[in-house]
């Protein structure tokens, strides 16, 4: 379960978190917080190719006034409108065919070869926010959601960075930027109540999804006193001052390395 995958690359099909590019056609990622690509996304209305189609139309024109004398000039042009041209039918086989594949959630490997990344065993602690799980309508650091939704696959989760205390005292500070939660076993699936959709809204639209009756989905949480395994890369030596208690690490995921939330053990009630 992806923390924050709030970004989309529309003509992949992928929902992710945030990052530079698509991490399968290499192309722009948008965020879903702009309608244009909640649009896109849904598939509804397709955008135009604007950019396909600018690049076309201005070697057009550069070939035209005459900046494209040689040959080696007006064969690029003739392969931007192509490419233009392509872009074009696409869209509108988009448009006429109206709904897209559902957005599936791009969940990039852990990184586990090659390197070493840094692993943190200890008692999970409040650090930012405590949240409330939207389907148990428990007090959480954190939680995890698997199962689908109008638009889409789920497989998200959300919570504020929190910090984990090890033995001995010491303290880690874990950033959920670019992190994944790991199910639970027990997290059976669950159905929100009807009329009680509007928990989940803005999570889902977030995401490009719809909150549509009836939702059926997995909850995994991380509470405060649980036991966790955090698989991360330790950043620096930072020192982050808390008050007058400075934390001397922070637990950090990359893109392609996403840092890994295992909860080990519950806390005891
Ligand atoms: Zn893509």
């Amino acid at each position: 379960m992806v923390f924050g995958a709030t970004y989309a690359c529309p003509s992949c099909r992928l929902r992710m978190a945030r990052r530079d590019a698509c991490p399968k056609c290499g192309g722009a990622v948008a965020s879903l917080s702009d309608p244009s690509t909640r649009a896109a996304a849904a598939g509804g209305r397709a955008a135009l190719p604007v950019a396909s189609l600018a690049i076309g139309a201005a070697t057009t024109a550069l070939a035209a006034i005459g900046v494209a004398r040689d040959m080696t000039a007006l064969a690029a042009s003739a392969g931007a409108v192509g490419l233009a041209l392509a872009a074009l039918v696409a869209w509108r086989d988009r448009r006429r065919t109206g709904a897209a594949q559902p957005l599936r959630v791009y969940a990039p490997e852990a990184d586990e070869e090659g390197t070493t990344p840094d692993e943190v065993v200890g008692i999970a602690r409040r650090a930012t926010v405590a949240i409330e799980s939207p389907l148990g309508g428990e007090s959480c650091l954190a939680f995890g959601l698997r199962g689908a939704a109008v638009g889409g696959e789920v497989d998200d989760a959300d919570g504020g960075d929190f910090d984990v205390v090890v033995s001995g005292g010491g303290v880690v500070m874990v950033s959920l930027e670019h992190a994944v939660l790991l199910p639970m076993d027990g997290d059976e699936p669950r159905t929100l109540p009807s009329g009680e959709e509007h928990r989940l809204e803005s999570f889902l639209r977030e995401r490009g999804l719809a909150a549509s009756a009836p939702l059926t989905l997995a909850e995994s949480r991380l509470g405060e006193g649980d036991t966790v395994r955090v698989v991360g890369r330790v950043r620096g030596a930072a020192v982050v001052a808390e008050g007058s208690k400075p934390r001397s690490r922070v637990l950090a995921g990359e893109p392609d390395a996403p840092l890994v939330v295992t909860v080990v053990a519950r806390a005891r009630a």
